[in-house]
């Protein structure tokens, strides 16, 4: 995908219409682009109003255009910014002139993003926080991704890099001098004293780092329980909206609904399964085995019963490991004790007892979370070279009485690593996935 020598073009702002809209243009033929649009090229990033001109010279918008040009730009590249008029129309015709000029091509996702790693303004994790800043849906997800853009892991595993570095640097000089009698152990022993306090620095990250990765994912509640209990009723409620349809007939919620909720900056992910019951219908089967499994893979499960109904059933437990919280609803309808024994009452339509159940959500969430918004790891990606990292330091660590060599050797791999973890080192088969993920125009 990296060609630098194509310039790229994609609607950067969202979907049309919309009043503004902003179509970024990156690479060699950015000049041409603005010259040919605009009639001259405007002064660098200062914003300049301009009728835009289609390439048979009639007018096709008045915009604001901005020129950046390279190295000082996003990209490190020649750059612009046309800031149109967000009508599908009018994109439809920028993109039209753009796509009709000579070495200009629309952009794949993260493409822009992508240059800017490749000319060396973020590293790869910097990358990594720009797209979780962009899907960040609650507060605290936003806040942990801009930890990441500003490049805090980044700069720790630089240093960290740097630290092995020349622990190394010592261990080489030791392999050098080693024909010269003690130098070697002498240059050796404060190397390995310098590899253990690192090692253990990098644990103590991945230990308090340990629930990060769920914030970017955040958490999953099965509404689940016997049909007609009332579960599309209360995601509805905790909804506040009509995400699932409420019906007086049994197994009316074939599928799985889920809805994203936004929980004190939690983000939450609730699930409105099909009512579980025998049924002999394929679709509502269907409706059913997902719904199991849902309830089966989520990180908590809020069983719902009718409070009138005795015959309610106990959840089965089939292997499923989420903890399981027993609300009984509708107890609008009955006075005293109804049925199962249960943690909330609950009357979904009314609203008794809901808030009572946001406010154990949220205090379940800030424990499932715990301090993972300030933690420096976020992804199985910083957790996987991160563990690499460590067990090369603990087989250097055990090597050290083996020979100077291996020793070097597991440094090499640990710088490697942490050189992996920035993108500064033979990256070229993960950035594709990496960049795949990220939005057009971004
Ligand atoms: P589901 O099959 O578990 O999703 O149940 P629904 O949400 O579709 O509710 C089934 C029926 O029970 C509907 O007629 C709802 O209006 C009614 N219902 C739900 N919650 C309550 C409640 O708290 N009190 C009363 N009286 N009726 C409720």
């Amino acid at each position: 995908m990296h060609s630098p020598d194509q310039t790229i073009f994609a609607l950067s702002s969202g979907r049309a219409p919309s009043a503004i809209a902003i179509i970024r243009v990156s690479g060699p033929q950015t000049r041409t682009a603005v010259e040919r649009l605009c009639g001259k090229l405007p002064a660098p990033r200062l914003a300049q109003f301009a009728t835009l001109r289609d390439l048979d010279g009639s007018a096709l918008d008045e915009s604001v255009t901005l020129w950046f040009p390279g190295p000082h730009s996003a990209t490190g590249e020649d750059v612009a910014e046309f800031h149109v008029h967000g009508g599908r129309a009018v994109i439809t015709a920028m993109f039209d002139a753009l796509g009709a000029i000579d070495g200009l091509r629309p952009a794949e996702p993260g493409e822009f993003t992508r240059r800017a790693f490749e000319n060396g303004k973020l590293d790869l994790t910097e990358a990594e926080g720009l797209d979780d800043l962009i899907h960040a849906d609650t507060d605290r997800q936003r806040r942990q991704a801009l930890r990441h853009l500003k490049g805090l892991l980044g700069a720790k595993a630089e240093s960290w890099r740097q630290r092995i570095i020349e622990a190394s640097a010592l261990i080489e000089a030791g392999i050098d001098f080693s024909d010269e009698g003690d130098v070697s152990t002498e240059l050796v022993a404060p190397a390995l004293r310098k590899i253990t306090a690192l090692k253990s620095e990098i644990e103590e990250t991945l230990i308090s780092s340990a629930q990060s990765e769920r914030l970017r994912e955040g958490l999953t509640v099965a509404i689940a329980g016997p049909p007609n209990a009332g579960k599309s009723t209360l995601l509805n409620r905790l909804a506040r909206r009509d995400a699932a349809i409420v019906s007086p007939h049994a197994g009316t919620t074939r599928d799985v609904i889920e809805v994203h909720l936004d929980l004190d900056g939690y983000p939450v992910t609730l699930i409105d399964t099909a009512g579980v019951r025998d049924t002999h219908d394929p679709v509502e089967q269907e409706g059913v085995r997902r719904a199991r499994d849902r309830a089966r893979t989520s990180d908590l499960v809020l069983w719902l019963v009718d409070a009138n109904d005795n015959s309610a059933l106990p959840l089965k437990n089939e292997g499923d490991h989420a903890p399981v919280w027993i609300v009984r609803n509708k107890v609008d309808l009955v006075g005293g004790d109804g049925a199962a024994r249960a943690q909330f009452d609950i009357s979904a339509s009314r609203g008794d007892g809901v808030s009572e159940l946001v406010a154990a959500l949220v205090t379940y969430a800030r424990d499932y979370f715990g301090s993972g918004e300030m933690a420096l790891v976020s992804r199985a990606r910083h957790r996987t070279l991160l563990r690499e990292t460590v067990a090369a330091l603990e087989r250097a660590g055990r090597s050290a009485d083996k020979g100077d060599e291996l020793l070097a050797e597991e440094l090499r791999i640990a710088i490697h690593s942490l050189g992996r973890l920035t993108g500064r080192v033979d990256v070229e088969d993960i950035l594709d996935v990496i960049f795949r993920e990220f939005c057009i125009g971004k």
